[in-house]
């Protein structure tokens, strides 16, 4: 097997390395710091989780560690779609340069412009930086792109899906012909595919094997809602989420819900909070201090629920999270990965469940085709709606009847399973008895159901 001292890493990085406790290179790895330090070009097909931020800030920082920068002349540039993943690889160069001396600049939006404008003044050996804001500096004259030597564009297939690629095309051309690429992407679109062809030459291709099948330890599940009435049906749904949290209980340490609009991710936090739940949502509209603040919260464990849109939660690297819960399948197959990734990291036991309607059949269909198996599904029973009277059962206390049957079934086997945050009232308006009874029981038994 290959070992960090195999790389051609310098001393120093493989000691920074080894005191983050990495014993051996991931695949990633150990793949692509070879020819990069050899100065070729590098086309990484692989996604977060992979090791694959390593494998470029490696070698870069080893590369780096000679020379000199010199004024407003960056020596390497790094490209990422969000700021949450600028600043993450931003954190990646402190941790793995901390033995050499290396300055680095961070062009995110939301940190001070005037700052790393000084930064950048003196000269930096790495800018990290979004697509736009880099671009906004360089028009004002303050930065210039003819001494990079390293470039590196990380999740360009994310940044095709937020219309950076003409920024990035701009980028590439306003960078020297011979500098050295570094690509990666997690998936090869046909214009990823062009803009590759264009700007790297000869690269060393590397692919890794998808997290999907990677990460045997995410326990996967989807729970079928239907809704008793059209225009009831957002509340519904929420009710039904709220549902599903509650039957994880205490199982459920910290979670993020997963939503595909940016609006369902503001109305769906602050209605888990007017519900007693911790949540707190972050996309991408949110400024910069509230999502730095939240995302703390939620790394210190004093926020227990994130709601999310994919963007925003891209590339996030939150060790232990319990559970995903995807409050709609997403569109894109690709994503479903990418949110479940969150979960099950570094052979932790992780749950995913996802609530589905008729219409997302055909969606999560792609998604079984694309991680290659299926994914138990759970037919609730149809939402019967309710006469509307004071007496609409307490969900809480259906979850108790619901858990007390299943126990006794069970010969009063104890169950871990007992609902917390019990929601009020109004909850379970249209849904029926059958769908909190259903999520009560446990898995096995719900898939002999
Ligand atoms: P990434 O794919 O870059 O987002 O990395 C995913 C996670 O793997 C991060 O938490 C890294 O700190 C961790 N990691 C990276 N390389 C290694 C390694 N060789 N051994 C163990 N963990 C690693």
């Amino acid at each position: 097997m290959t070992s960090f001292s195999d790389l051609g890493l310098a001393p120093e990085v493989q000691k920074a390395v080894s005191e983050a406790g990495y014993e051996t290179p991931t695949p990633i790895q150990a793949d692509a710091i070879p020819p990069a330090l050899e100065g070729r070009d590098v086309l990484g097909i692989a996604q977060t989780g992979t090791g694959k931020t390593a494998s470029f800030t490696l070698p870069m920082i080893t590369m780096l560690a000679k020379g000199r920068t010199r004024a407003r002349m960056p020596r390497s540039l790094v490209l990422c779609p969000t700021r949450e993943l600028a600043a993450q690889v931003a954190e990646n160069f402190e941790t793995y340069s901390k033995h050499v001396n290396l300055t680095k600049a961070l062009l995110i939006g939301g940190v001070s412009f005037k700052a790393q404008g000084e930064l950048i003044d003196k000269g930096v050996s790495v800018l990290i930086a979004t697509p736009g804001r880099l671009l906004d500096h360089f028009e004002r004259g303050k930065l210039l792109l003819n001494g990079v030597q390293v470039m590196v564009v990380d999740e360009a297939d994310r940044m095709l899906d937020m219309g950076f690629i003409p920024d990035i095309e701009r980028i590439f051309s306003l960078t020297p012909f011979t500098r050295q690429t570094l690509f990666f992407s997690a998936t090869m679109a046909p214009e990823i595919e062009r803009i590759t062809n264009a700007f790297l030459s000869n690269p060393a291709k590397i692919e890794v094997a998808r997290r999907a099948t990677a990460s045997e330890t995410i326990e996967q599940t989807a729970v079928m809602f239907r809704a008793s009435r059209r225009d009831l049906a957002p509340q519904q749904k929420r009710a039904a989420l709220r549902s599903v949290i509650a039957a994880e209980g205490e199982a459920c340490t910290n979670a993020i819900i997963f939503c595909n609009r940016k609006t369902d991710v503001d109305i769906l936090a602050g209605s888990l909070k007017k519900h007693g739940f911790q949540a707190e949502p972050i996309h991408g509209d949110l400024d910069q201090s509230q999502r730095t603040r939240t995302l703390d919260a939620f790394r210190d464990s004093s926020l227990r629920l994130l709601v999310a849109s994919d963007v925003a939660a891209r590339g996030l690297d939150i060790l232990s999270v319990s559970h995903v819960f995807n409050f709609d399948v997403p569109t894109n197959a690709e994503d479903y990965v990418h949110r479940i990734g969150r979960t099950g990291r570094a052979g932790r036991e992780g749950k995913a469940i996802t609530i589905y309607e008729t219409r997302d059949e055909k969606a999560l269909d792609a998604v079984e085709r694309l991680i290659g198996k299926k994914i138990p599904r759970i037919q609730a029973a149809e939402a019967s709606e309710k006469p509307a009277s004071n007496s609409i059962p307490d969900i809480a206390e259906e979850l108790k009847t619901a858990e007390s049957q299943s126990r006794k079934r069970r010969g009063n086997a104890s169950s871990r399973r007992k609902p917390q945050n019990a929601p009020p009232e109004d909850n379970m308006v249209g849904m029926g008895a059958h769908l909190p009874q259903f999520i009560a029981m446990s898995f096995d038994e719900r898939l002999a159901t």
